[in-house]
């Protein structure tokens, strides 16, 4: 795989970062993940506009513009060949050379890194055809989820709490309500209405979110922005998730319970439709 790091694309194992990158030490920095599918950006836009808020929320700066990002990204879905998967991307606040807790000098130069994902038939997705499981836990991480950093240690513990119960992914909840999944948004459906949490610095702003309430709007599908409770998923018609690489995916037991008929509902299997459809049509 031909990588990209600071300038140089590279083979992967010739890649190298400084041990003393604040990434590294600090989990200071942030990160997007943008779908790939017929060789082609799903959303570019969204994904470089919430790149330039999560850095702007944390004294940095775009390291380059949107433009030379996407200039990088097709460039790396044509040395790898990519179809179908994603390209991740993270920015970190550079390595000044030793640790310290203050912020480096702003010269500083920021450390960019991207990588690809080959993922050959991930919008024809067997799971989503099933659907998953989940369980839910409580919801332990810090009150600026809006942003995308790459401090990813309680996600990825509840990544395993799901794996050690036997289910796929973890949905965390706070005060009693769903916040999200460990990396995307959740979602519930209950009398044809469409239920997630509303924006707030409490999630982080999926742009697949955005895109499929968009599309629910168009498709004159009621959507309902408020907190659901993990006893309301339990008792929904359907549950779904979203995320830039699982797209819609539809959730059928929560917590050991069966959601609705314990198969994918309509709604779900709808949305995942026009989304890719919709996606496919507008990506560059
Ligand atoms: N919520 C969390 C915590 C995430 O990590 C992610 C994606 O990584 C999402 C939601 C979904 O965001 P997007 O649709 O932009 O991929």
């Amino acid at each position: 795989r031909i990588v990209y790091v600071n300038g140089d694309y590279v083979p992967e194992d010739e890649a190298k970062v400084s041990i003393f990158d604040r990434g590294f030490l600090m989990a200071d920095g942030v990160y997007e993940v943008t779908s790939v599918l017929g060789g082609k950006l799903i959303d570019f836009d969204g994904h470089a506009k919430r790149l330039e808020r999560s850095l702007t929320e944390l004294d940095m700066a775009m390291p380059m513009s949107a433009d030379d990002l996407l200039a990088i990204h097709r460039e790396l879905v044509a040395k790898n060949g990519i179809d179908e998967g994603m390209i991740y991307l993270q920015v970190t606040r550079g390595a000044p050379g030793d640790r310290d807790f203050a912020f480096p000098p702003e010269d500083t130069p920021l450390t960019v890194v991207l990588f690809t994902h080959n993922k050959p038939g991930l919008a024809d997705s067997p799971v989503a055809k099933q659907g998953i499981k989940v369980i839910s836990i409580e919801d332990i991480r810090w009150g600026r989820r809006d942003i995308k950093t790459v401090q990813l240690l309680y996600p990825s513990m509840g990544k395993m709490m799901a794996k050690k119960a036997g289910v796929d992914d973890a949905w965390m909840v706070e005060d009693g309500a769903v916040t999200e999944g460990t990396s995307n948004n959740a979602y519930i459906v209950k009398n044809g209405t469409i239920i997630t949490r509303q924006l707030s610095t409490d999630i982080l702003h999926g742009i697949t979110r955005a895109a499929v309430l968009r599309f629910a709007a168009e498709a004159q599908m009621k959507v309902e922005e408020r907190p659901f409770t993990i006893e309301e998923a339990q008792n929904a018609d359907e549950a779904f998730i979203t995320s830039a690489s699982t797209f819609v995916m539809p959730v059928v037991e929560v917590d050991g319970a069966t959601v609705g008929t314990g198969r994918p509902g309509p709604v779900a299997a709808r949305l995942r439709e026009i989304y890719l459809e919709e996606s496919r049509n507008a990506a560059i």
